[in-house]
């Protein structure tokens, strides 16, 4: 009985700590949680490999029961308050560092002689014993949460009737695989006998009810605010886990609009001035072309976003085709491209703007069998200083001429 009390009482201190580190994230930062639970791990693994409490009902392991049926619950939290993205960090940074302290701890013998202290001796085998049930542990886990957040959006709140439930199925499900994976892994290492086995399985369900019922304690009366717009597509999920979306990812965080593949605004501001002064320092011409596709309203209001969308993708990509190999693309604005071309004069800059209507104009056959069409307006400087803003003025001035004089045309100074 006592064994039972005590084993809550380390439940709430753990859940009590955790959910307030977790509440402060907005003020702290999610890395003060993230290292909690990381701190948490090498107690938890040698809790569960060593230290065992004989309940009526078998062998159990606080270690496993508190801290890692808790750790799980906290990863759910963590998923339904941020999102999978989230939640894969901890899952990677427990299991990297889990890797690179066996590595280390490989090289420990390497020293050959050690100091001796007394009533002290380096156990290597038990450190051995460690490493290995630590990535074995986070291994499972890394598939655990997969799993947990699979089943916890695959219940969804109509199958499962309440949160409670479907937290408590989740946690239980995966609590259950779990015991039985690691359960192998502890018998291999250390002996542990199959009393533990039974007696942890029943000690964790009882944990996985606590804790879900703690959990949506929290949900409710702790932070109310609402979560994830709705359920994510179970795909969806998955692939953040795995990283799968890492090219998108990296497009948007580097500067690339996800549409079309060109460089965003954000680039363009970050880029356009110092790739107009760098032209005109070395004494070389530099232009700006304004692109903006014609009627592109009536395309959207005749064949609907989604086939605007791929119009915008074929103009884009039919631009970036025919432009020479140093110049840079942006999309500008929603249906505007703007590029700017070092060392070209104005009479080239016209011919390569005629190029880029002409590419547009021939391959932008979309399966709605229409074509698209663009007009641009060219300006370039020869000698600076000249801001962007100013270029930018000009070339939409004569944008504005070509869609005055009907469209799909390209025109300049030099053209005038
Ligand atoms: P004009 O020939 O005079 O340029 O006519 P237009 O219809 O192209 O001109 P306007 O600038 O009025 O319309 C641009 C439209 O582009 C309005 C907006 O709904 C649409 N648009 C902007 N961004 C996107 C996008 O990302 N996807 C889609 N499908 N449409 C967009
Ligand atoms: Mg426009
Ligand atoms: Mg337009």
């Amino acid at each position: 009985m006592i064994g039972t009390i005590l084993l809550v009482v380390q439940a709430l201190i753990y859940f009590v700590t955790m959910a307030a580190v977790f509440h402060a994230r907005h003020r702290f930062g999610i890395g003060i949680f993230v290292c909690v639970l990381g701190v948490m791990h090498f107690l938890e693994t040698y809790l569960a490999a060593v230290f065992f409490l004989p309940l009526p009902f078998g062998l159990i392991s606080p270690g496993s029961v508190v801290m890692f049926s808790g750790k799980l619950m906290l990863f759910l939290l963590l998923y339904i308050k941020e999102d999978a993205e989230t939640v894969r960090q901890p899952i990677y940074g427990l299991l990297i560092g889990n890797c690179l302290m066996v590595a280390l701890a490989l090289i420990l013998r390497l020293y050959g002689s050690v100091a001796e202290l007394p009533g002290y001796q380096p156990d290597l085998t038990f450190l051995d014993q460690m490493s290995f049930l630590m990535v074995w542990g986070t291994a499972l886990l890394f598939v655990d949460s997969i799993a947990l957040i699979l089943i916890y959006e695959k219940l969804g709140q109509r199958i499962a009737g309440t949160l409670f439930k479907r937290a408590f199925v989740s946690l239980a499900v995966v609590l259950s695989f779990d015991q039985v994976l690691f359960f192998i892994g502890l018998h291999l290492v250390s002996g542990v006998p199959i009393s533990a086995l039974y007696g942890g399985w029943i000690a964790k369900m009882g944990a996985a009810a606590l804790y879900s019922a703690l959990l949506v304690g929290y949900l409710r009366f702790v932070e109310t605010k609402p979560a994830l717009p709705g359920p994510e597509p179970l795909l969806r999920v998955f692939d953040r886990l795995t990283f799968r979306h890492r090219y998108e990812d990296l497009l948007q965080r580097t500067g690339f609009d996800t549409l079309t593949g060109a460089r965003d605004r954000s680039q363009f501001q970050a880029m356009a001035q110092s790739l107009v002064d760098g032209a005109l320092e070395n004494r070389k011409p530099v232009s700006l072309l304004m692109i903006d596709i014609d009627h592109f309203k009536s395309i959207n209001d005749q064949f609907g976003h989604v086939a605007g969308d791929k119009v915008l993708k074929d103009v884009a990509h039919a631009l970036a085709g025919s432009l020479r190999s140093g110049d840079r693309l942006f999309r500008y604005g929603g249906e505007e491209f703007a590029a700017i071309c070092q060392e070209l004069n104005a009479g080239d800059a016209a011919v390569l703007a005629e190029r880029l209507r002409a590419a547009v104009e021939s391959a932008t056959i979309t399966d709605l069998g229409m074509r698209a069409t663009v007009s641009i307006g060219v300006t370039t400087a020869s000698v600076g200083p000249v801001t962007v803003e100013q270029m930018i003025k000009d070339a939409d001035k004569w944008l504005y001429e070509a869609k005055r004089r009907g469209r799909n045309r390209v025109e300049s100074a030099i053209l005038d």
